[in-house]
């Protein structure tokens, strides 16, 4: 079971993620998440969005060294069994967070799990990420990485490879393996058509296909995170990779059938049970 003993710490993971005012999406959905999935939630702020369910009209970034102290902070005092990256925004905060944590031990070989899902825009289209700091993501955090999560907008940014059919997943799956991260979850969800869609999970050998339904929803805010956040909550239970992802997945899937409308716009998967 997921639900810790009452007075038992229960797993320790945290979010170094930007914050969405609108709740849906951003370090929001992912204390939720960790909360839902029984995991002690912590938070390193990188940016402050304004935001609402129409879309992102700006942001404020933290300053690079207050990320990195948010991080060493819960780190040495409190410990993290698992880490995520969401918003990250600049260069800037990019490489303050892979020496904080290479500091800490998180990422890197034999360490503290690190998830890192290479977040560039919102579904608006609305930039969460400063288009010179992809150098940055691909070379300073992808090779400290347990998992990265890039849907086919970020495959497309991150290594120039435009999938169009499901037998460009692979392809796309290893061309991001050779950035350095350990394994890579390449999401599917965005190729048109098919009733249901298979995700592809990579470890630089072997293919794991994962297939789901699609879900018939308008209110798709904030399910690229949820799912990094539950995978993060598995890793930090102890759960190995591929049953962590397999969680994450069964996770985001319920989240997104209890999706709910929300102001205008687009609403959020986010989890309320
Ligand atoms: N806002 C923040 C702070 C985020 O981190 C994200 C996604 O990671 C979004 C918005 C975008 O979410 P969506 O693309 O689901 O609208």
């Amino acid at each position: 079971s997921l639900v810790p003993a009452p007075g038992v710490t229960p797993p320790r993971a945290l979010t170094i993620a930007g914050s969405d005012s609108g709740g849906g999406a951003g370090l929001q959905a992912d204390l939720r998440t960790f909360a839902c999935c029984g995991v002690h939630g912590m938070t390193a702020v990188t940016a402050v969005t304004v935001q609402n369910s129409v879309g992102v009209s700006g942001f404020t970034e933290m300053p690079a060294d207050v990320v990195a102290a948010q991080i060493r902070a819960v780190a040495t005092d409190i410990g993290v069994d698992a880490a995520k990256t969401g918003m990250l925004a600049s260069t800037e905060i990019i490489s303050a967070v892979a020496d904080a944590c290479d500091a800490v031990g998180i990422g890197g070989s034999d360490a503290t799990p690190f998830v890192v899902d290479p977040v560039a825009a919102s579904m608006h289209g609305d930039p969460l990420l400063h288009s010179d700091a992809l150098d940055a993501l691909r070379g300073l955090l992808f090779p400290r990485a347990t998992l990265v999560t890039p849907n086919l907008d970020e495959v497309r940014l991150l290594v120039g490879v435009d999938v169009t059919e499901p037998s460009g997943l692979r392809k796309a799956a290893r061309a991001v393996h050779e950035l350095g991260p350990r394994w890579v979850l390449i999401k599917a969800g965005h190729l048109a058509g098919a009733p249901d869609c298979v995700d592809v999970l990579y470890d630089g050998s072997e293919f794991v296909e994962l297939p789901g339904p699609r879900v018939d929803t308008a209110h798709t805010h904030g399910g690229g995170d949820t799912l990094a956040s539950a995978i993060t909550s598995a890793l930090a239970h102890g759960m190995d990779l591929v049953d962590a992802v397999r969680f994450g997945k069964r996770f985001v899937l319920r989240a997104v059938r209890e999706s709910y409308p929300l102001g205008a716009g687009v609403g959020p998967v986010s989890p309320l049970w």
